[in-house]
């Protein structure tokens, strides 16, 4: 038999959802790498006496077939075959969910999942395959929590870490000003809009002469919160 990634519906223990299961024909050898439950084929007779070639999913043994594979199956279960195949010394390639950059074996021991939810029992579910990069662009520098996109931080820092330093008394000062910048870029938002709405043809011009004084308040703002979260 060719050398192939086969995926197949595996699991199915009682009172359980199945999962996938994963394995590789190898120079003719059948290698089990998820197997589990009563879908199990851990032996070369129970591959070939269950390969369903409509039903399992079959890959190239190659970095375009784990490629494939990363698009059918949930992302814990793609990084254990992985690395399984890496151990195995075959080469693999997987996508950075975040900025779709094409990654080898050493760089997933470094990557994270982006995500976590419950399965609904006692197990939780990884996903959102992200590169290292990726993944320290979304971690908050003071508490280590993983946001679910980089924009979700304040200068690298997740909301709890920002109301929290508001509430600390020391920053009192800092806060108000933050208000008042807040209270201006607002008025500014909502005087804009009620003039383009009164002159829809002079949207542009009055877009262009606002831009100066959205870029000030910006500015401010950003140097209130500097000082805020001590970045
Ligand atoms: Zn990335
Ligand atoms: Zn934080």
């Amino acid at each position: 038999m060719d050398n192939m990634i086969v995926q197949w519906r595996g699991g199915g223990y009682d009172g359980c959802f199945w999962e996938p299961n994963t394995g590789v024909m190898l120079e003719d050898k059948w290698i089990p790498i998820i197997s589990t439950g009563r879908g199990a084929r851990d032996t070369r007779e129970a591959f070939d006496r269950d390969f369903d070639e409509e039903a399992d999913y079959v890959f190239e043994l190659s970095p375009a077939g784990t490629m494939e594979l990363q698009d059918t199956i949930r992302a814990d279960f793609f990084v254990h075959t992985l690395l399984a195949l890496d151990e195995l010394e075959q080469a693999v390639a997987w996508k950075c969910e975040d900025c779709e950059k094409i990654f080898d074996a050493d760089c997933l021991r470094e990557s994270s999942f982006g995500s976590y939810t419950g399965d609904g029992g006692i197990g939780i579910i990884s996903e959102d395959l992200i590169c290292s990069e990726c993944a320290s662009a979304r971690t908050c520098s003071r508490c280590d929590h993983m946001a679910g996109s980089a924009d979700e931080l304040t200068l690298g820092v997740c909301e709890y870490c920002v109301e929290a330093a508001k509430e600390d008394e020391s920053n009192e000062q800092l806060v108000l000003a933050l208000e008042c910048v807040k209270a201006d870029e607002d008025r500014l938002t909502r005087e804009l809009a009620m003039y383009i709405e009164l002159m829809p043809h002079k949207q542009e011009s009055a877009e262009l002469a606002a831009k100066d004084t959205q870029t000030r308040l910006a500015d401010e703002r950003n140097e209130i919160l500097e000082q805020l979260l001590d970045v």
